[in-house]
């Protein structure tokens, strides 16, 4: 973690493991690795600025919940469009 000034704290996280998904098409399971780079910046209150270079996470309570923003980030991945092997 480093600051940027603004009461802004990049965070950098990695995901990884693997994800359990059906294929789109033909529903048969699909395992997708996952290396993911996520980056965020915490805000330490309110943000009224504009990034275009991360996202903003707005932090009201001094308490950041990691795992959420992290599981955010899984959600939208498994949101997608995944096909298996046979469908490729
Ligand atoms: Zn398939």
């Amino acid at each position: 973690m480093k600051y940027d000034g603004e009461n802004l704290v990049l965070l950098q996280a990695t995901i990884t493991g693997s994800l359990d998904l059906d294929c789109y098409l033909c529903s048969n399971d699909v395992v997708l690795p996952l290396n993911e780079n996520v980056e965020f910046l915490i805000s330490d209150g309110a943000y009224s600025g504009m990034r275009e270079d991360y996202d903003v996470v707005e932090s009201f309570d001094g308490n950041i919940n990691i795992e959420e923003l992290l599981n955010s980030e899984i959600e939208l991945i498994k949101s997608g469009y995944h096909s298996c092997e046979d469908c490729k």
